[in-house]
């Protein structure tokens, strides 16, 4: 019974729409596929209605936020949510404002390119979007379309990697306060790839404690971010502070080179995340 509680639709930025995400996950084999696109659950309704029979579709999100350590800038945590009521005002108020701050900064960045002479405009990138969040997956696209890099990773090496001189960060959620917006929401919030080390710095055992108290329930363990070492040291914290496991590609339809499905999670912790969501149900037969 494969499962993979991490993926994203063109909603957010990934490049399939969720019907042909979810046509993706059943053509792969998986009996249950979680959507979460970043900071918006506009995708639900669609995959709800596109759910192919047999495939189970657990409404998700990832929600982006920042973890404060005393002696450093702020670090970039992303946060799985899972089962939550879409309608719980703080949090809807809450992504809301972070789609903003992404179109925002998305601007920034694309300025400081096209003050350098980069050939990327940000009324294009926006329309390319089709309405949905925009990401930095999205001017690394225009940047491999107007053949500055040769491929989406290779932008992310270079011109849209956080030491990049282009980068323009975003004022995201307090992880903490994020964590407790899923829980009034009712949702089941997981740390996602906690030790991604690629991506930028990384966060300290202190932080996933601190997140712990303020009411995270699971650990990410098993991503393709993740070495064997980050995978051992993040299932033996789960295992200490009781929290639930999971496994998940992070498929990003071709603006990743990951295949969907390529890490999963266990029925028994699936289980646990059912049971522990009371904010939502998944979309079954
Ligand atoms: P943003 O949310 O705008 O800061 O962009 C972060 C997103 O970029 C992540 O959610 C990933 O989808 C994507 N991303 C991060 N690193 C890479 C990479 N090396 N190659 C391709 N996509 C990446
Ligand atoms: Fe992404
Ligand atoms: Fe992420
Ligand atoms: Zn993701």
């Amino acid at each position: 019974m494969p499962i993979d509680l991490h993926t994203h639709s063109s909603i957010s930025d990934g490049t399939e729409s969720p019907a042909d995400l979810l046509a993706t996950a059943q053509a792969a084999g998986l009996d249950v596929v979680a959507l979460t696109d970043h900071d918006t659950t506009a995708g639900w309704p669609i995959a709800e209605e596109a759910r192919p029979r047999g495939l189970t579709v657990v409404p998700g999100m990832e929600m982006s936020c920042r973890w404060f350590p005393d002696d450093q800038p702020p670090i970039s945590v992303h946060l799985l949510a899972y089962l939550f009521d879409p309608t719980h005002p703080g949090f809807a108020a809450e992504r809301a404002r972070l789609r903003d701050e992404r179109l925002e900064r998305g601007e920034r960045i694309v300025l400081r390119l096209e003050a350098e002479g980069y050939p990327v405009r940000w009324d294009t990138i926006v329309e390319r979007s089709n309405g949905g969040v925009v990401g930095r997956p999205h001017i690394a696209r225009a940047l491999v379309d107007a053949g500055v890099v040769d491929s989406v990773d290779h932008a992310f090496a270079t011109l849209l990697h956080p030491r990049s001189p282009y980068y323009v960060t975003k004022v995201d959620t307090d992880v903490r306060e994020g964590i407790g917006l899923v829980r009034a929401a009712g949702g089941v919030p997981v740390f996602a790839h906690g030790l991604a080390t690629k991506r930028g710095r990384s966060v300290g055992d202190d932080a996933i404690a601190a997140m712990v108290d303020a009411g995270l329930l699971g650990l990410e363990v098993d991503h393709p971010d993740h070495s064997a070492d980050a995978r051992a040291h993040l299932r033996g914290l789960a295992a200490d502070l009781d929290l639930i496991v999971t496994g998940s590609s992070d498929y990003h339809g071709t603006n990743k080179t990951t295949a969907i499905g390529v890490c999963t999670t266990d029925p028994e912790q699936f289980e646990a995340i059912l049971a522990a969501g009371t904010g939502g149900a998944p979309f079954r037969d």
